[in-house]
């Protein structure tokens, strides 16, 4: 609310200088007019007075444009500050940046239309619009300004006066703006697409990079350096091709604009100078009424002069638009989805057939309940869809039918096999995603130890990417010692300690199972001894129509997929 009315407040006070420079312009136009006169005339009083004079409006001049600047810059990133969390919002609310990826109708690169597209969208719409408003109100002043001096220059056009048409000079310079419109358009508008694909290009070959710093481990042992050289090439040369385009079309764009600048500086001449040569004006009204025509026709050349950033600003309002479309998609569950419903004691899976993206059936569960402190194993050959059947069971994979039933009130916590940390300390790195002082240090110490990781428990202060410093099974012990610190009602383990050894797993299950002796815990897993720790296995075979069904079979002997 309060941040509303500073903006208002910001923009009519710039609204305001802009209306003092316009008088300011007045004035000077007025003041050209007199101190030329003076001049022919050789007044040597006035033109000292009128050099005063100049020399206050010029100073008043100078201040009023470097506020305008100064808060032009200050309201444009208030602004962008409200717009990207805004846009942060819609993108991660709810989990629509997932399904954004998952419907496969995610804009491109919303990383870059939140960063990129935002900033350039709240800077250009602050100066298009100002200088849209004082193109208006110069035409406004001036308009009146050339109205009343059209009568005085004579001008005969094949037998015909046109000073008796009122104001004709405003016209001659309508006349030349909406020409100049008409082709800057013809001219330029393929630019808005180009712009459009410009933006994208630099943010894919951006992205490449940071994938390869994500991934230089991997990259280096694969000895992948010549491959994404090139794959880096191919997506620069995106950027290239669509620069020479770019070029291509600014270039012509701005033969006309230059040229058509350029010609209105002597248009005005051509057309007041027989007036002036037969005596009837003076110099000093020649040059005010040339400067007030041209201001009049730069204030309607407005579209043709900024075309190019009109061009730009288009292709930026529609990536933002896409952005917003594509995060709308995201938010409404498509017609026939999965039903998440969290109202039943026990978990329970009904009609459940979960499908991929494109439609094809991937694993079904038209029976299955899970009670709360049961400790399932669920196992299946890879690709058999297990993860996908979590992420279902998760509410984030809405692809299928069915119905989720979970229990009410439940916390419920899922870890993958590849964990997730921010960069960031080590505390938050564990304590991720609660909030910061949720747990004492004393807590996390005991989290870590328990889970075989007391080396770790000096760095709690340390930042780095854990991600890329700490081993497979480290990582895997981090989020389980994440997960003794949340406690859970329900534990689901997405191969969550595939990367750690057989003897080291079955003492992690042990502390998992004693910390949190009421939780219900769901794993999937490929190895024999994890039945060990389970009472009941659900596994997924494949029936007649190749689809996989999840439903119970005997603990032992684990068939291996
Ligand atoms: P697993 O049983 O090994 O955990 P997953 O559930 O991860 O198997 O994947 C099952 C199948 O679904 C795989 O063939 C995988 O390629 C496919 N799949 C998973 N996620 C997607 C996705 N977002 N889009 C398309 N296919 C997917
Ligand atoms: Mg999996």
């Amino acid at each position: 609310m309060q941040e509303r009315y500073v903006a208002h407040a910001l923009l009519y006070i710039l609204l305001v200088i802009n209306i003092a420079q316009v008088l300011a312009t007045v004035l000077l136009n007025q003041w050209n007019n007199r101190f030329y006169t003076a001049l022919q005339q050789r007044a040597e009083a006035t033109f000292w007075i009128e050099l005063q004079y100049f020399t206050v409006v010029a100073f008043l001049w100078v201040i009023l444009a470097v506020y305008e600047l100064y808060l032009t810059q200050w309201t444009q990133m208030r602004w962008r500050r409200w717009m990207t969390g805004r846009l942060t919002g819609h993108w991660l609310d709810g989990g629509g940046h997932y399904r954004m990826r998952l419907q496969g109708n995610q804009a491109d690169n919303p990383d870059q239309r939140i960063a990129e597209d935002v900033r350039m969208f709240t800077e250009n719409t602050l100066a298009l619009m100002i200088r849209f408003f004082s193109a208006i109100l110069s035409l406004y002043a001036f308009v009146l300004i050339l109205w009343g001096l059209s009568a005085s220059f004579k001008y005969n056009v094949l037998g015909f006066d046109l000073e008796s048409i009122p104001g004709y000079l405003v016209y001659a310079a309508l006349f030349v703006a909406v020409f100049g419109t008409v082709c800057a358009h013809l001219i330029g508008r393929r630019l808005i697409g180009i712009n459009f694909l410009r933006q994208r290009y630099e943010a894919d070959f951006r992205y490449s990079l940071v994938r390869v710093r994500e991934n230089d481990e991997q990259i280096a042992l694969l000895k992948g350096e010549a491959a994404e050289a090139q794959g880096l090439a191919r997506r620069f040369a995106n950027v290239v091709a669509n620069w020479f385009d770019y070029m291509k079309y600014t270039k012509r764009l701005t033969w006309f604009t230059s040229f058509v600048n350029q010609a209105s500086v002597i248009f005005p001449f051509i057309l007041l100078a027989p007036a002036y040569f037969s005596g009837a004006v003076q110099l000093g009204s020649l040059t005010q009424t040339a400067g007030a025509f041209g201001r009049v026709e730069s204030a309607l050349m407005i579209f043709t002069n900024l075309y190019a950033s009109l061009a730009d600003y288009k292709s930026v309002v529609d990536r933002l638009t896409g952005f917003e479309r594509s995060a709308a998609g995201a938010r409404t569950t498509p017609p026939a989805a999965i039903v998440t419903e969290r109202n039943g004691d026990h978990l329970k899976l009904a009609d459940l057939s979960v499908t991929l993206p494109d439609g094809r059936q991937l694993v079904s569960a038209p029976d299955l309940t899970v009670k709360p402190g049961d400790r399932v194993l669920v196992t299946g050959p890879s690709g058999s869809g297990k993860s996908t059947l979590f992420r279902a069971i998760a509410g984030i994979w809405p692809h299928g039918s069915g119905t989720v039933v979970s229990p009410s009130g439940a916390d419920i916590m899922l870890l993958p096999q590849r964990p997730y940390f921010p960069v960031a300390s080590l505390r938050d790195a564990v304590t991720y995603p609660s909030e910061r002082g949720a747990y004492s240090d004393a807590e996390i110490v005991e989290a870590l130890e328990a889970m075989n990781l007391a080396a770790l428990t000096t760095r709690l202060d340390e930042e780095a990417a854990w991600h890329q410093t700490l081993s497979g099974g480290e990582q895997q012990r981090l989020a389980l010692a994440r997960a003794l610190l949340s406690k859970p009602d329900w534990l689901f383990l997405d191969e969550a300690t595939a990367a750690i050894d057989e003897t080291g797993e079955a003492a992690l299950y042990k502390a998992l199972c004693d910390r949190l002796p009421n939780a219900t815990i769901v794993s999937i897993g490929h190895r024999s001894t994890l039945v060990n720790f389970h009472d009941r296995r659900v596994h997924l075979v494949k029936d007649e129509t190749g689809l996989h069904v999840a439903a119970d079979a005997p603990l032992m002997p684990l068939v291996k997929g």
